[in-house]
């Protein structure tokens, strides 16, 4: 599969049936599995075989996922949480200790930022927020010596900025840290971190990837390229003993591309949680089976009410980065250049209540804490997911009070158009 084209991956990766066995991902609804020696099962529990004896911490059918969506990112080793957020959270916490601090672009999730700026803190990992805008020298100059990681989110929830991943990516390895990105809303269709320098790739499964409202789920991939042990002082967890792991020294024994997902299954998950179950893993890869044919539909459509929107006398602004009116467009083009995804951001005329007013008029655009999946529906940030952030961190996240955030689905783009326009029509007064 490895030479194969990313749609080809999307049905097949991660799983190759021998003869007789089941065509499709076999769900293992298994806490646990059977062995026939004490002997064979204590290999497993000291890292020197692999095999699957308890499923928070391994299980087929997860593996396989996780193997799939590897193969799409062009990782070397992957995971699966629970959620997104448990993603971002894993993916920082398995390098970072008390004391220690990290880069973040300001333009992320909400929830990621609240994350970073309140929950991580007091676990006493410190954050400096970033402009996606910023020149090279701010950049540069938010690193201190006990800076682990560098992070952003290549196309961000809900502004809709584009990351500059080359330039993120030379600023953290002149650090000497790895970038890792949130890849959620372009997903590896659109996007390809690894390709422009990314180190560590994270999903928010529950959006396209699952792409039909069905499972929350999260994934993270390593692209196996940042070299830890250049840097074995800043980061011990990777390469020095594990104590509570029998001693194993994750970069020695895994290489560097196991040994970061390894330590996350072998500590975070074993201490935390955060698995998905089986069933969840399994709605993730019918999603994934038809992800290509689904991000060309979803931009399209994007596209297309984007156009609607910028030319209509009651919308005050528009931002979709494939129109060449957005300021994220140039970067669009370079990272993105199939689309980016079907989000598309505005401001109605008339403010926070002309938005509100607005979306209960719609009748197929649904409104929901949600987007990227297959029905399309709207949000207004400011008085829900980022209700949580002051008018300042509003505004330094991109987020403006009267931004309509709408997802657009699977639906034609001509019926999403006409319910937009008589929604319009009739707030009109
Ligand atoms: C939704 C989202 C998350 C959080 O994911 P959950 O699956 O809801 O936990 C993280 N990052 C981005 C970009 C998201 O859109």
């Amino acid at each position: 599969m490895k030479n194969a084209k990313i749609g080809t991956k999307c049905v097949q990766g991660g799983y190759r049936p021998g003869n007789g066995e089941p065509r499709e991902v076999p769900i293992i609804q298994s806490t646990t599995f059977k062995y026939n020696t004490g002997e064979a099962m204590a290999k497993l529990f000291d890292l020197e075989e692999s095999g699957y004896f308890y499923s928070r911490l391994q299980n087929p059918t997860c593996d396989i996922v996780a193997a799939k969506v590897c193969e799409i990112e062009g990782g070397t080793a992957a995971v699966l949480t629970s959620s997104g957020m448990a993603a971002n959270f894993f993916a920082v916490f398995n390098i970072c200790s008390s004391g220690d601090h990290i880069v973040s672009s300001s333009a992320i999730y909400g929830g990621t930022f609240n994350l970073f700026a309140v929950t991580i803190k007091r676990m006493g990992i410190d954050v400096t927020f970033v402009s996606p805008d910023c020149t090279e020298e701010e950049l540069n100059a938010a690193f201190r010596p006990e800076t682990k990681l560098l992070f952003g989110e290549t196309v961000s929830n809900p502004s809709l900025d584009v990351l500059d991943i080359e330039k993120f990516a030379k600023a953290a390895h002149a650090h000497g840290v790895p970038l890792i990105v949130d890849n959620t809303f372009p997903t590896p269709i659109n996007c390809r971190p690894f390709e422009w320098g990314a180190d560590i790739v994270t999903h928010s499964t529950t959006k396209y990837m699952d792409g039909h409202g069905s499972a929350v789920g999260g994934v993270i991939v390593d692209s196996g390229n940042f070299d830890w042990t250049k840097y074995a002082d800043k980061y011990p967890g990777l390469c020095t003993p594990d104590e509570s792991y029998h001693g194993v020294t994750y970069t020695e024994r895994f290489g560097l591309g196991g040994a970061y997902i390894t330590k996350i299954v072998a500590q975070l998950m074993r201490d935390l949680g955060s698995i998905p179950a089986p069933m969840s893993a399994y709605l993730l890869n019918l999603g994934i089976e038809s992800l290509q044919v689904r991000m060309k539909k979803h931009c399209e459509n994007g596209l297309a009410v984007a156009k609607f929107l910028e030319a209509h006398d009651q919308i005050e602004w528009v931002n979709f980065p494939g129109l060449e009116s957005c300021k994220s467009h140039a970067l669009a083009s370079k990272y993105m250049p199939d689309g980016t995804c079907g989000v598309v951001s505005f401001g109605v005329k008339g403010g926070r209540e002309a938005a509100g007013a607005f979306m209960e008029k719609l009748n197929i655009i649904a409104i929901e804490t949600h987007v990227a999946d297959a029905r399309s529906c709207c949000l207004h940030p400011a008085t829900t997911t980022h209700r949580q952030m002051s008018d300042e961190e509003l505004l330094s996240a991109g987020v403006s009070p009267d931004l309509v955030r709408l997802s657009c689905g699977l639906e034609d783009a001509e019926d999403l158009i006409a319910d937009i326009a008589q929604a319009l029509e009739a707030i009109k007064n």
